[in-house]
Formats: C-alpha cells, structure tokens, sequence
C-alpha cells in the first residue's frame, strides 16, 4: 500500500464530477489498488475518517469511510467500508448542523479548516459495494454525516462551499474549542 498525496484547495480537480464506475470495474486489481492506498492515506492521518477518489487527483466515484476514534470524537465505533457510485436517494428529518473538516480544505496555515455545516440526520444511500453488487439502504448518526460529506466530493463540492465564509474557522481556533 502507499500513501498518496492528497490535493488541497484551490486545486481545479477537487471541484470536477467523479465518473460512476461500472460493476465489472469495481473488482478490478486497479481500483482494488487505489482503495487499499487511500485507507493507507487516510490512516496515515490523525483526523480524517473518509476520503473520496478525487482527493488523491482520481475523479471516480469512490468514496472510503474509515470511521475511527479520533482525539476529537474518541466514542466513535470503528466502520470500514467502501462506496461506489455513491447517491442519496432520500433524506429524513431537518438539517442541523455538524462540525465537519476536510484534509483537502486547508486555510492560510496550511491545515484544515472547520465549520458547522447543515447535514439531514438520516439518509437513503444508494450505492455499489465491493463485490460490485448494487445496495441501497438508510443510515443515520456520524455515518450519515460522513456520507454527505463524501457524495459531496463526488459533485465537486467543498464544506466549505456549503456554509457563510464567516463560519469558517481555523484548525488551531477549532482545537481550541474542542478541548473546552
Ligand atoms: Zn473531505
């Protein structure tokens, strides 16, 4: 496995479309690859609990959850599980929001940002999983908010595109806040 290089703002590619893959594809040694690298990306980092394809500069619609313990959420139980073609068919209940960061979205000191973004507690997912079989199903609590987040990706869209610029606040302002 090799860790990758993980593009940050302002890169063009973050904000293209991923390309659905087809089932056939998804067994493939090359996307099998690709995953086993971003899981070795994301563990290599303290925070991050999900990373899409086009993090790592491929735009396919690959989306890892690796929902651990991290500092911040040290509760958290450990889900592993990869997205292809990841949509939200349905969503239930209002919007809140969520305090979410992302590794691509950095600010002036070169690490990630963070903000309270409005995300639906429950969503409909309708995906392919690794055997390529097509699956849809609802989800809720930190797995639906990590979802959003990561079929986001997939649109080309940032966290940070999702809320007011004044929202926005530092990794060092964040940490800060966390620890109280
Ligand atoms: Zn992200």
């Amino acid at each position: 496995m090799t860790k990758l290089e993980v593009l940050t703002t302002p890169s063009r590619t973050l904000r293209k479309k991923s390309q659905f893959l087809k089932a056939a594809e998804v067994k493939t040694e090359r996307v099998r690859q690709l995953v086993a690298d971003i899981r070795e990306t994301i563990s290599a980092g303290e925070y991050g609990v999900g990373m899409s394809a086009v993090q790592v500069g491929k735009p396919l619609a690959i989306s890892v959850v690796m929902i651990r313990p991290t500092p911040n959420r040290p509760d958290l139980k450990p889900f592993n599980r990869t997205y292809f073609n990841a949509e939200v068919t349905d969503t239930e209940g209002d919007k809140t929001p969520m305090w979410e960061g992302c590794c691509s979205v950095v600010g002036d000191d070169d690490k990630p940002v963070y903000a309270q973004v409005p995300r639906y507690p429950k969503i409909q997912v309708k995906y392919l999983d690794e055997n390529g079989d097509a699956r849809e199903e609802w989800v809720d609590g930190f797995l639906a908010h990590v979802l959003q987040h990561e079929i986001d990706h997939l649109n080309g869209t940032l966290f940070t595109d999702l809320v007011d610029a004044s929202a926005i606040i530092s990794y060092d302002e964040y940490h800060a806040l966390m620890k109280k």
